[in-house]
Formats: structure tokens, C-alpha cells, sequence
């Protein structure tokens, strides 16, 4: 019987050698340990032999069983090895070529608020930033906009409770650090979102603003005028030109809105592809870019400034405008789509 086992086992190890992958081995297994398999035929061998050798014989048949599935298993992991390293070597191409990267950029807003920062920054203002929840202390009470002011309407806001609410301009900045500076000059830029329940091409419940104030003596109109000059200029070139028009807000006296000539027809009023009325400007030749005005006294009280002493402008631009018409964009919700193809553009 022992001679018979040993050929058995050489042959499998013999077909396990030219077995190629794990389906070739499984057949192997079949053959040598499967029920009509060649170890079942030599079982049956055993079975006929005398009572007094079948335990010897039983336990020899064992032992080459035992060995068979130890070959056969090795010979499985082998195939297996074989087929997981020939499946890397199809995906690791080393002549194929670099896979590109997509890089991220700056959003074209995040990019305006940094120019206007920084060409603010030339001219010595100092960036503050605060919070998004606000109370509306700071958000009105502060900026001479009592609770039953109609200006509250006016700016269609998101009470998150009776008196928090999420900011609907960066004005609470100008409050928060004039009562932080105890004593002007102030001369500070707040950059930041806001939010009004508004929505349509040129209204988003969220917007960026960029508020600028200046506080100290005998500041006047004039210094308004000549700073959002030269902010324009910065911006857009030395040719724009600006005006302002006289206008109400609740937390300056004088107010006015300031336009500056049109960026997109050169103040003609014409468009050049079309021939017919600029479509920006709509052939006024002037475009409407930021509030202004200089400090209400009640503003200067609220943050216990003397308003006999110290005075100051302060004006607000929508960011989005400004990046509208810096790369004649249309529509303002283009940018908050995050469309890839819109934002790559920049
Ligand atoms: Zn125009």
C-alpha cells in the first residue's frame, strides 16, 4: 500500500507543477481528492483487505492525505500570488503618462475682497473680521436703527431669535472696534458675508461686503470723495471717474450712493458688438457701486464717542458687484454654483 500512496502523492505534485493558475489546481484537487478521485479508489483497496491490516493501512492513507491537501494548498496560494501580481503589473503601466493633478484657486470673490483689501491696505486701513450671528445691538440698535425703524424692513433679515440675527451687513464691525478703540483715528476695512432673504440674477441671500471708516477730526466729505477716487482708480483704471448722489441711510448724515463711470462701454453708453444702448449701464454711462456717507452722531454715541469732537465717513461696496463688473459676469448666482467650468476661468 505504501509504495502506491508515495506514486500517488509524486504524480499530484507532478500535475501541481504544470497546473498554470487556481482553476488548473482546483482540477488537480478533483482528480486526486474528489469522491470518484485516485485517493477514494485506493480507500476502496482498503476496505477489502484483512481486519488485521486495515488500521495500518487506514492511517498511511490518512498521512497521504494530509499531504495532498498541504500541496494542493500551497500550489493555491501560489496561483493566486501569480494572478494578484500579474493584475499590478497591468495597472502599473510605467511608460503610461502622469495622471494630472486638478489644482484648486481662488474663488474670483475671495479674490476681489483681497484687492480691495489690499488697495485699501496702501491706504492705511487695517482689516477686521467678527461674526456672521450677530446681535442686533451691533447690527442695528448700534447703527441709529431703532426697533421700530423702517430700515429693518428694508433689509429683509434672518432672525435666528428675537435679537440675534445673522448680519445683514459688516456695519456691527464699525461698532464692535470704535468700542474697542476707546479713542479715534479709527481707519479700519471689514470684509466678510452677509445675509437678507433675497434672491434672484442680482440678489443672493448671502453676499460679500467690504465696509471702510475712518474717524478722526474734522473729516469731511471731501476725504470720502477723494479716498473712493482713489480706490476706483486702483480698481479700475486711471480713467474712471466718480460721483456721488445724494441718498438716505440711517447711520450716515449726509449719505449718498457713489457711482463711477462705466467700466464696460469706456462712459460711452454704447455697446460695441451690438451697436444699440450699453447693456451694463443700460447707456447712462454711470454705474452704482457702493453706499457712503459720514457718521450720524447717534452712531458716535452709541460707542460713547463725543460728537462734538471727533468725526467720519464710512462707505459699503457688495463684493460680488465689483467682481461682476471687473470680468463682466452677468449673473451673480454663477458664483456660488461652483460650477468647475465658471470658476476656472480665473
Ligand atoms: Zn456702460
Amino acid at each position: 500500500m505504501k509504495p502506491e500512496l508515495s506514486a500517488l502523492v509524486e504524480e499530484a505534485r507532478t500535475a501541481l507543477q504544470g497546473a498554470a493558475n487556481e482553476d488548473a489546481v482546483d482540477q488537480v484537487r478533483v482528480a486526486f481528492l474528489g469522491k470518484k478521485g485516485k485517493l477514494s479508489q485506493l480507500l476502496k483497496g482498503v476496505a477489502q483487505l484483512p481486519a488485521a491490516e486495515k488500521p495500518a493501512a487506514g492511517k498511511l492513507v490518512n498521512e497521504a492525505k494530509g499531504e495532498l491537501e498541504d500541496l494542493l494548498a500551497r500550489a493555491q496560494a501560489a496561483a493566486k500570488l501569480r494572478r494578484d501580481q500579474a493584475a499590478l503589473q497591468e495597472r502599473l503601466d510605467v511608460t503610461a503618462p502622469g495622471r494630472r493633478h486638478v489644482r484648486g484657486h481662488v474663488h474670483p470673490i475671495r479674490e476681489t475682497t483681497d484687492t480691495i483689501l489690499r488697495i485699501f491696505g496702501q491706504l492705511g486701513y487695517r482689516a477686521v473680521t467678527g461674526p456672521e450671528i450677530e446681535h442686533e445691538f451691533y447690527n442695528f440698535e448700534a447703527l441709529n436703527i431703532p426697533r421700530d425703524h423702517p430700515a429693518r424692513d428694508m433689509q429683509d433679515t434672518f432672525y435666528l431669535t428675537d435679537d440675534v440675527v445673522l448680519r445683514t451687513h459688516t456695519s456691527p464691525l464699525q461698532i464692535r472696534t470704535m468700542l474697542e478703540v476707546k479713542k479715534p483715528p479709527v481707519k479700519v476695512v471689514c470684509p466678510g458675508a452677509v445675509y437678507r432673504s433675497d434672491s434672484d440674477a442680482t440678489h443672493s441671500p448671502m453676499f460679500h461686503q467690504v465696509e471702510g471708516l475712518f474717524v478722526d477730526e474734522e473729516v469731511s466729505m471731501a476725504d470720502l470723495k477723494g479716498t473712493l477716487l482713489a480706490f476706483a482708480r486702483k480698481l479700475f483704471g486711471p480713467e474712471v471717474r466718480i460721483r456721488l448722489r445724494p441718498s438716505f441711510f440711517p447711520f450716515t448724515e449726509p449719505s449718498c450712493e457713489v457711482d463711477i463711470s462705466c467700466v464696460t462701454c469706456g462712459a460711452t453708453g454704447r455697446s460695441d458688438v451690438e451697436g444699440g444702448p450699453c447693456r451694463v449701464c443700460k447707456g447712462t454711462t454711470w454705474l452704482e457701486v457702493a453706499g457712503a456717507g459720514l457718521v450720524h452722531p447717534n452712531v458716535f454715541k452709541a460707542v460713547g464717542y463725543d460728537t462734538e469732537k471727533v468725526t467720519g465717513f464710512a462707505f459699503g461696496f457688495g463684493v460680488e458687484r465689483l467682481a461682476m463688473l471687473r470680468y463682466r459676469i452677468p449673473d451673480l448666482r454663477l458664483f456660488f454654483e461652483n460650477d468647475v467650468r465658471f470658476l476656472r476661468q480665473f
